[in-house]
């Protein structure tokens, strides 16, 4: 039992967990959700390591908590499977499903000349994954470890937390974690962990070097020291020598015999001077010595991946139909089927565009053609009045200059351009329809017609050759009244 309790205590201090001893019970909070989506609850948790105690998650063998954290030290929990449900409110179900089409489409567009007529709310699953590492840090005869959680989603890192969702072990998915490809996500997070661990790392090593410093300088000296003492300095030496031979006529009893081994020493270096052997000696054991301080002062970083987990949850897509306000439904107006996808988690509901600048809107109005625009796009065929988008009105009168839509234009066989209504006539003499462009007023009947139809009466004057026929008609008559 006493074991049992020391593995609980290492185990949730090692995730950096808050742990509290309240007498026989260990109160964990602050749990990374890594270990509580595996082990199925959120902490805090009271754990007792002897049966019965009330309100308390029993730790021994064969308990839940004990088997989650073997799991979860063995990276056997590696991966899991979360949906989370939007549908479901932690605690209170919301029976109308939760995210409510209309609700969330108004929230973020003001349908201005039109109305949902009709609006069906699909759904697939979106995923994101996120990574647990363990880091272990180990320097000298100290170890730290440190838990990261990090969320990807969409090829990026999130600032990820399932607080406040409705998670359910994941079912019903029709796949299972190795099958999904976390690969990429895990390589995003790794490099995300390394930054992460930047500041911890570059001050351990600070830490260190400062200290290998230190010992580096001793060890130079140590072996300077021997350096010398070997040589390459004989008129030194033979300095040192008589200096120490001098000292030892003058020195106590309790002096001598130091003296006399550093003299010995002294005389011993004296016959070693020149020896090239010694010297390679000791050059190699310095180099040797500050290879095994430096590996002594050295930053283990371990990394272990402790677990993956791959979150689901439904991204919507409302697909509606609209409609011009005030227009029944059984009446053919204009209408407009538009697909928004609508992702609960980041909350954003996919954007609409005015179909004729290509701006994003806030505002949505819907052009008598049925096409989606701005405020901006958005103008009145000055013939019939209704509401147009800039596409729908490109075309203008060439007489007039007024603009029109579609319907309200005709174009002029004669030359090929744009009137409106009021522009257009009838050829008084062939029946054509022409732009007041393309005919003349005959001053006589006041028609008009093209001007190849024109012919120069009795009295000169220039007329259609409908008052022309007129006028030749009531001449022939005239003389064959004569
Ligand atoms: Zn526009
Ligand atoms: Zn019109
Ligand atoms: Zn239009
Ligand atoms: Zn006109
Ligand atoms: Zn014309
Ligand atoms: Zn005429």
């Amino acid at each position: 039992m006493e074991q049992i309790r020391k593995f609980t205590l290492e185990f949730f201090r090692s995730l950096k967990a808050d742990v509290k001893e309240d007498g026989d019970v260990l109160v964990v909070s602050n749990v990374p959700k890594s270990f509580e989506d595996l082990f199925g609850k959120i902490s805090p948790y009271q754990l007792c390591f002897s049966g019965g105690v009330k309100d308390c998650e029993f730790v021994g063998k064969g308990s839940a908590v004990l088997a989650a954290m073997t799991k979860y030290l063995e990276g056997s929990g590696k991966a899991t499977l979360l949906k989370i449900d939007f549908d479901t409110h932690s605690g209170h179900k919301n029976l109308s499903g939760g995210i409510d089409p209309e609700v969330e489409i108004f929230k973020r567009l003001d349908l201005k000349n039109c109305e949902i007529a009709n609006l069906v709310k699909k759904n697939r699953n979106n995923f994101f994954s996120r990574f647990t590492f363990m880091t272990t840090f180990r320097y000298l005869n100290e170890s730290e470890q440190i838990v990261n959680e990090v969320y990807v989603h969409d090829g990026k890192v999130v600032n990820g937390s399932l607080d406040g969702y409705f998670v359910t072990e994941g079912s019903g998915v029709g796949c299972r974690v190795s099958e999904l490809n976390t690969k990429k996500d895990y390589e995003i997070a790794r490099e995300k962990v390394k930054e992460l661990l930047k500041g911890r790392t570059a001050e351990l090593g600070e830490m260190l070097s400062r200290k290998v410093d230190v010992e580096i300088a001793r060890i130079k000296e140590h072996y300077g020291n021997q350096m010398r003492e070997l040589g390459g300095d004989l008129g030194g030496t033979l300095e040192k020598v008589k200096e120490v031979e001098l000292k030892l006529r003058t020195a106590e009893d309790s002096e001598k015999e130091g003296l006399r081994a550093r003299l010995e020493r002294l005389r011993n270096s004296l016959v070693k001077i020149g020896d090239d052997d010694s010297h390679a000696r000791v050059l190699k054991e310095q180099e040797f010595t500050i290879k095994d301080v430096i590996h002594k002062y050295s930053l283990n970083v371990d990394n272990k991946l402790v677990n993956t987990t791959v979150i689901y949850y439904p991204v919507y897509s409302f697909r509606l139909c609209l409609k011009e306000s005030g227009v029944r439904c059984s009446v053919a107006g204009n209408r407009r089927f538009l697909e928004m996808s609508y992702d609960p988690l980041t909350r954003s509901l996919g954007k609409i565009f005015c179909e004729s600048c290509k701006k994003a809107i806030s505002r949505l109005n819907l052009c008598s053609a049925g096409h989606i625009s701005c405020d901006e796009c958005l103008d009145h065929c000055s013939e019939c009045g209704k509401v147009f988008c800039a596409n729908c009105l490109k075309r203008s009168c060439s007489v007039c200059a007024k603009v029109l839509c579609k319907n309200c234009t005709t174009m002029c066989l004669g030359c090929g351009k744009y009137v409106c209504r009021n522009h257009m006539r009838k050829d008084c003499v062939t029946g054509d329809e022409r732009c007041v462009n393309c005919l003349r007023v005959c001053l006589r009947c006041h028609g008009m017609a093209q001007e190849r139809y024109f012919g120069e009466a009795r009295d000169g004057s220039k007329v259609c050759s409908k008052c022309l026929g007129k006028e030749n008609l009531s001449q022939r008559l005239k003389f064959s009244r004569d």
